[in-house]
């Protein structure tokens, strides 16, 4: 069990914190928190299931299921009560707003602050988080965080020695250890549970089935999702400045320890900004597999809660799971999308941006953020400014030597490694991204592939592609007057261009 929260809670009791709010999913984790800090036997439960409930047995404690107001207004009149008591409540988001309990938790709170024979602390504990407006003053938030390594071990060792797992050894437990972070106590054991039925014993081969339950369960959570990519630094083509940039990146992620004793800081991130299918998603795969971390994407537009304080928490939520997954590449596809709005009207996303760049500030931890965008005029300066990111790289449309690598590699994918590309086809195919440029070799590709079957024994040269190229409208020309702010955008700015060498 975590030290940390174990201490928090403690100091929320010690200076008498009228209300301490946990928003939590491991409610088995929570109850041991709890048990372990204050003792079960001083604990009243209530939940909308079983009303007044024996906290440790989870019986149903009375004939009746009392409702919340009353069982509040109980405790509240029990005035001859001096004791120290804590009352959990479980799951009462859906009627913490009625002027009854309102009041009566309010009523608790002050007199636990201005009585000192009044030692009754309420202790909410809820999946979702919300607060009404007049409790906030006598709320603290408890913070879980996710089980940490020494708390993962613990965890592995209790299944090891309840089922007997002879042959599971330290080189098992590191290679399981990424799989597993990330993920609440309760979904760790679920994992170690499913390894024990798919395969009567645990080891190392475990992991690709935790890693495709976990991807399911971190996309449940519907603020991140865990992406699974074949993708390396090799199927990109060109961009070699950003290549060298994120190849020196992982020397320091893999080799952190070393690298913070030699006073190397921690890498914090990359914001890539360029053109749009010019391989910038394709960086941020790359490197998940470069640095040997999992890969977590952030979709902002998911963030944006219905209530009050739900984006906020969202945001939190998610980067709660990145720092318990690390090391990790997190990747903020579009994030132009999210921040672009920021001073404006919207409060909401002013507040989601400040939490995000006092996190980027001051992240210690081997998150490995990359921010991608198509704009960045409208996106805020404290962004852009040195601090936050290490690096702000902009990819502009592939130059010719680029174009070739492009092809050499979609070309290599589908078989054709060695087909020469002349210079006619790279000078038809100025102005092309990467996008376009793949899908020039697939309809070639496709086109050879029919004409075989019709019986014409055809075969992929320069030239078919050369054809398709001409045939086809490139980003430049589809989207000229887009493109061509952007281009002016780009020479304007003092970002580092990712092509030169
Ligand atoms: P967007 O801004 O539209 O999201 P993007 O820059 O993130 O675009 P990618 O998704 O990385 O673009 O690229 C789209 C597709 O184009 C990729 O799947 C890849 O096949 C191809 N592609 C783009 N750039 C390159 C490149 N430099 N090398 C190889 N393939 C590329």
């Amino acid at each position: 069990m975590s030290a940390r929260v174990q201490l928090d809670f403690q100091k929320m009791i010690d200076v008498n914190t009228p209300i301490i709010y946990i928003h939590a999913y491991d409610f088995v984790r929570v109850d041991d928190v709890i048990n372990k800090v204050v003792g079960s036997s001083r604990i009243i439960e209530w939940n909308p299931i079983t009303g007044r409930t024996n906290f440790s047995t989870k019986e149903p404690q009375g004939e009746e299921l009392l409702p919340l107001d009353a069982f509040l207004r109980d405790i509240y009149l029990d005035e001859f009560f001096t004791n120290d008591r804590y009352i959990v409540l479980r799951d009462i988001q859906d009627i913490i707003d009625t002027t009854e309990i309102k009041t009566v938790l309010q009523l608790m709170a002050l007199r636990r602050l201005y009585d000192p024979t009044y030692n009754t602390t309420v202790i909410i504990v809820s999946s979702v988080q919300k607060v009404p407006t007049e409790l906030k003053q006598f709320v603290s938030f408890l913070d879980m965080g996710y089980p940490d390594e020494d708390e993962i071990n613990s965890l592995i060792d209790e299944h090891v020695e309840v089922n007997g797992y002879d042959s599971f050894n330290d080189d098992d437990r590191q290679k399981l250890m990424p799989s597993l972070k990330g993920l609440t106590a309760f979904e760790i054991d679920r994992m170690l549970d499913m390894a024990m039925s798919s395969n009567g014993t645990l080891s190392a081969e475990d992991r690709e089935m935790i890693n495709r339950h976990k991807k399911q369960m971190v996309k449940n959570s519907g603020v991140l999702e865990l992406i699974d990519t074949p993708e390396s630094l090799d199927s990109i083509g060109g961009l070699d400045t950003l290549k060298n940039y994120l190849k020196i990146k992982a020397k320091v992620l893999q080799h952190l320890p070393e690298a913070q004793n030699a006073h190397v800081t921690v890498p914090k991130g990359v914001f890539i900004i360029g053109m749009p299918g010019c391989g910038k998603s394709l960086c941020a795969k790359a490197s998940a597999a470069l640095f040997d971390t999992p890969l977590l994407k952030m979709d902002m537009g998911s963030m944006m809660g219905k209530y009050v304080g739900e984006s906020e928490a969202n945001l939190r939520h998610a980067i709660k799971i990145a720092e318990a997954a690390a090391p990790c590449v997190l990747w903020i596809d579009e994030i132009e999308k999210a921040f672009s709005g920021v001073g404006g009207n919207n409060d909401i996303m002013t507040r989601m941006f400040g939490y995000f760049l006092s996190w980027m500030q001051d992240k210690t931890s081997s998150v490995y953020v990359i921010a991608t965008a198509n704009n960045a005029d409208n996106l805020p300066p404290e962004l852009k400014r040195k601090g936050r990111f290490d690096e702000i790289f902009c990819v502009n449309l592939p130059n010719e030597k680029e174009r070739e690598a492009i092809f050499k590699v979609h070309l290599g994918k589908r078989g054709h490694k060695d087909l020469k590309i002349d210079n006619v086809l790279l000078k038809a195919t100025d102005g092309f991204n990467g996008a376009d440029i793949e899908s020039v070799v697939n309809e070639a590709v496709e086109d050879v592939f029919v004409k075989n079957l019709d019986g014409k024994n055809d075969t992929l040269t320069s030239s078919v592609l050369l054809d398709k190229a001409k045939n086809t409208i490139s980003i430049s020309k589809s989207c000229k007057k887009q493109i061509d702010n952007m281009k002016k955008a780009f020479a304007e700015s003092n970002f580092k261009d990712a092509s030169k060498v």
